[in-house]
């Protein structure tokens, strides 16, 4: 079972902190939330996973493996970082191609992973006349590539509709199902609560609170958590966040934004 294990992770940009001294763990067979306001310093920590940034201190395990700055390889993590990052004039099939041939990987893993993200259909199609979704699902498809045991989403449901945003959610959980480790960040709790088993909060690169297993129900405009940590509610207010106790260990949360 491959896991991702973070340690005193760091990243300084001249004076400014904006990874400080990060401790977590990405389970597998779960999703894990990872929760914070814009800027709060989740894609800078997930680019350090990937090792598309170097960390200043600190460490990122995968797998019982250290990659230190190296790329990891698409056949251990899969990331959805920038979904902007496909070239219009490409098409899917091509921009699946370049990135199996780049990588060694072989050819039949771009019909599989078009099949798995309903892309078959609009492979010979340009990207830039798809809509934002599928965008998304082309850099999940391209995120899937290597058949990983670890996935990481940056914010996959900004910006889309319903329809889209119900697919990717049930699309993280049938990959945690497989047993694969699953990292998904948002600045919503809302979010967080429809798809996360385990929830990690982060504000202004500190760890703020990390629940274990936690179990959501979500309210009208209320996020209800049930969760192992005692504190999490001290924290979160702490955070910024409206909390108020419900009932037993469940708290309600509620305008965990920015
Ligand atoms: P989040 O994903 O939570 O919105 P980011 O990781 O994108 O947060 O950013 C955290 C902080 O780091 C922000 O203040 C941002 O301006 C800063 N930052 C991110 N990348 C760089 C960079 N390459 N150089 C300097 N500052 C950066």
């Amino acid at each position: 079972m491959t896991r991702i294990e973070i340690r005193g992770l760091t990243k300084r940009y001249g004076p400014d902190t904006v990874v400080d001294d990060l401790s977590f763990t990405v389970e597998p067979g779960q999703v894990t939330g990872f929760l914070g306001p814009n800027g709060a310093g989740k894609t800078t920590t997930m680019k350090m996973i990937v090792g598309l940034a170097a960390p200043t201190r600190g460490q990122v395990t995968i797998g019982g493996r250290r990659y230190g700055d190296l790329p990891v390889p698409l056949t251990e993590v899969g990331a959805l970082l920038d979904a902007g990052a496909v070239h219009d004039s490409r098409k899917a099939y091509d921009h699946l191609l370049a990135l199996a041939v780049s990588n060694g990987l072989p050819r039949r893993r771009i019909d599989e992973v078009l099949a798995r993200t309903g892309l078959t259909g609009v492979a010979g199609k340009r990207a830039g006349g798809f809509s934002l979704g599928m965008r998304q699902r082309l850099g999940i498809a391209a995120a899937l590539l290597g058949d990983p045991r670890v996935l990481i989403f940056d914010e996959p449901v900004n910006g889309l509709d319903p329809e889209g945003i119900r697919w990717i959610r049930d699309f993280m959980r049938s990959l945690a199902r497989e047993g694969r480790a699953v990292l998904v960040s948002s600045h919503l709790m809302s979010e967080m609560a429809q798809t996360a088993d385990h929830l990690v909060v982060i504000g202004r690169g500190k760890l703020i609170a990390d629940t274990g297993v936690a179990e959501f129900v979500r309210g009208e405009g209320t996020v209800l958590v049930r969760t192992p940590d005692p504190e999490f509610a001290l924290r979160l207010t702490a955070a910024g966040a409206t909390v108020r106790e419900g009932a037993e260990s469940s708290l309600v949360v509620s305008g965990m934004t920015s």
